[in-house]
């Protein structure tokens, strides 16, 4: 593996296979990595080699193969939770994404905990992975749900928490950092606010994780979920983390193979944490690919990632603000946010923006990115996203420019 003294975003870029190549004769720039990042060779390598080397089932064989393969899963449980900070590999589950590990809670956790009348407090920035189980779970229990709102700049409105934060309260969710907005939350501080009131709070931290120094004891939430795929893993891989007390009172979510420990005819005793949670076969190989992109992230350095980025997001603000007609979303200053810039350019189709984008070969995202109810507070019906990762240059920010200074030209 590359060892970085500085951040080298060149080198970085080298470990990249798919940004070596071009299209047309330019070079990609890929800024979308909010909606999944590109892997490098020491996670693909790592793929490849469970499947040509030890590929077998986890936790069931005893022949040697199915032993390498059930440790570098749990070695890979071991790194995820050494990354977030969790006191235990016990408390990391492993789900397919960031939504099955909200879906999660919301089943086995709410399911056992809300009763009619309670009310679950979410905020108006939400993806929709973070807003439509805890709506399912509302009709289910009869909980009502309450919307935390956000200022003209994408912030929380913190001076809400008053009246929005009761002892009727009974679970807070809400994203670390937005997707759209980037708004950096202060989860700490809501989490005391909300422990306060006997409140449990989940974070969806699919957009911070990958991006910044994520500690669960500093964070002070009691469960967190986020996504392999976002943070240079592959897909079908996700985490949920949670404090162990919560995890063990929990009835499980699924029911199957591997999460049990006598079944009977009429009914079944349930395996320890983790297991209990991980029914059927898991995605054996994203896992343990999952441990080799947290070695990845760690080596390069997480504080080190998330300056990278705040220098890329301080250009691209300057850049995109000279830009006529364009309308930016989210806060001003660096200090509250991630690189996820969210944008209007006037009378032309955020669609038409990110087509013309992808003819200068630069990858952005359009559309409402999973948050209708936010768009709908911003009053746009969809704006266009470049999201920045640790690969990501200057060169592409000034190609991002150059190419939305030529759809206002087309447009014009
Ligand atoms: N939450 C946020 C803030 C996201 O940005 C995303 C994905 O874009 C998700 C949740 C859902 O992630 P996944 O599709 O991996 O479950």
């Amino acid at each position: 593996m590359t060892t970085l003294t500085q951040f080298d975003v060149l080198a970085i870029r080298r470990e990249f296979p798919i940004l070596q190549q071009e299209v047309n004769g330019k070079p990609l720039a890929f800024l979308d990595s909010g909606a999944s990042s590109q892997k490098p060779r020491q996670v693909i390598d790592c793929l490849e080699d469970y499947y040509k080397r030890y590929n077998a089932n986890v936790h069931r064989g005893v022949y040697k193969l199915s032993e390498e393969a059930t440790f570098a899963y749990e070695r890979a449980r071991g790194k995820v939770a050494r990354f977030i900070g969790a006191a235990s590999q016990r408390e990391v589950i492993f789900t397919r994404n960031t939504t099955e590990a909200l879906n999660l809670v919301a089943y086995s956790w709410g399911g056992a905990n809300l009763q009619p009348g309670d009310r679950i407090l979410l905020t108006i920035m939400e993806h929709h992975s973070n807003i439509v189980p805890w709506q399912q779970l509302a009709q289910r229990t009869g909980a009502k749900l309450d919307y935390l709102g956000i200022d003209g700049e994408g912030r929380l409105r913190l001076d809400e928490l008053d009246q929005k934060l009761s002892e009727r309260t009974k679970l807070v969710a809400l994203t670390h950092q937005s997707n759209v907005l980037g708004t950096i939350n202060p989860v700490r501080a809501i989490a005391d606010r909300a422990h306060a009131v006997g409140a449990v709070v989940v974070v969806d931290g699919a957009q911070s994780v990958p991006h910044m120094p994520v500690d669960v004891q500093a964070l002070g939430c009691d469960f967190l979920a986020f996504s392999g795929h976002k943070m240079c893993a592959p897909t079908g891989i996700g985490v949920l983390w949670g404090r162990r007390a919560l995890l063990e009172a929990m009835p499980p979510f699924l029911g199957g193979g591997s999460m049990i420990k006598v079944v009977e005819l009429e009914q079944s005793t349930y395996a320890d944490l983790p297991a209990r949670f991980e029914a059927g076969t898991p995605a054996i190989g994203e896992a343990i690919a999952l441990g080799a992109a947290c070695d990845y992230l760690s080596e390069i350095g997480m504080e080190a990632i998330h300056g990278h980025e705040v220098e890329l997001l301080a250009y691209a603000l300057e850049r995109l603000s000279a830009v006529e007609g364009l309308t930016l979303f989210g806060p001003r200053s660096v200090e509250q946010r991630g690189a996820a810039v969210s944008f209007t350019l006037d009378g032309v189709h955020p669609h038409d923006v990110a087509a013309i984008l992808d003819g200068e070969n630069v990858a952005v995202r359009a559309g409402h990115h999973c948050t209708q109810p936010l768009h709908r507070q911003l009053d746009v019906p969809a704006t266009t996203r470049a999201s920045f990762y640790i690969y990501n240059t200057h060169e592409d920010v000034d190609r991002l420019a150059a190419g939305l200074e030529k759809a206002r030209r087309m447009f014009a």
